[in-house]
């Protein structure tokens, strides 16, 4: 194994070796890295760890990159494609395995979306003194507009699993909004979860799917079920988001 980050190991055998690239800082100081692969103008944002506590999330983008480094067939799209990969989008809240940054912000309550409200709808949805005051949610954002991502996939874990697609109305979508309709039933349905933000139960003031969607860029949440380990992770995930993956990039 090589590290190439102190965020994510590299397998020994690539077939298509990532660009390392720095963010920025967490409150704390640590660098946050983020990776490319491809080198097409079309762009789409991979990420996980926004809620540093959610490690069956890490798991799973840790899985999903691995296949787009180690294997032949996603070689294809990367003429046309460019895909990032942000594998710890808060590095202080994994280090100190909790949900929020350093500050004990919950970054996504912390975007600066028409919604934000600076009381929290409950005790631990945070959402900091002012939107977009933690290093995190900037880096982030600085991400999301340098690459403009056609599509961004929020990999997070839930006690609830399932599908929360948050998509610009469609005379804005910059992607077929007819298709990603259909490839979203696919994908919960091949999980065998469902789709939609009930699931959750609570409002999301100042999230960052709402801040993408004001920004014309759909948005995927995918919560993976908590408390399940490594393989069952692996194996009920990695297959129907792969796949979910090909068909958008093929599309
Ligand atoms: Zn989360």
């Amino acid at each position: 194994m090589e590290t190439l980050s102190h965020t994510i190991e590299l397998p020994s055998k690539i077939h298509h070796f990532p660009t390392h690239h720095n963010l920025g800082n967490s409150v704390l100081g640590t660098p946050i890295g983020y990776f490319t692969v491809g080198h097409g103008s079309k762009q789409i944002l991979i990420m996980s760890g926004l809620h540093g506590d959610e490690f069956e999330a890490q798991i799973l983008l840790d899985a999903i990159f691995r296949e787009l480094i180690t294997t032949q067939h996603f070689a294809r799209y990367f003429e046309s494609w460019t895909i990032a990969i942000l594998p710890v989008a808060n590095p202080d809240g994994a280090h100190l395995r909790q949900r929020w940054n350093a500050n004990l912000v919950d970054l996504n309550r912390n975007f600066p979306t028409k919604d934000w409200n600076p009381a929290p709808l409950k005790p631990r949805y945070t959402p900091g003194p002012a939107p977009a005051s933690e290093p995190e949610t900037k880096n982030i954002i600085t991400l999301i507009k340098g690459h403009r991502p056609i599509l961004v996939l929020d990999i997070h874990s839930f006690q609830t699993s399932a599908v929360l697609p948050c998509l610009p109305s469609k005379n804005r979508f910059p992607c077929d909004g007819d298709l990603l309709d259909h490839l979203i039933k696919r994908l919960a349905h091949n999980l065998h979860v469902p789709i939609g933000d009930e699931v959750l139960g609570y409002e999301t003031a100042g999230g960052k799917h709402t801040w993408c969607q004001e920004q014309g860029i759909p948005e995927i949440t995918l919560e993976v079920k908590r408390n399940i380990n490594h393989q069952e992770i692996v194996e009920r995930y990695l297959g129907p988001t792969i796949l979910f993956l090909d068909d958008f990039l093929h599309a």
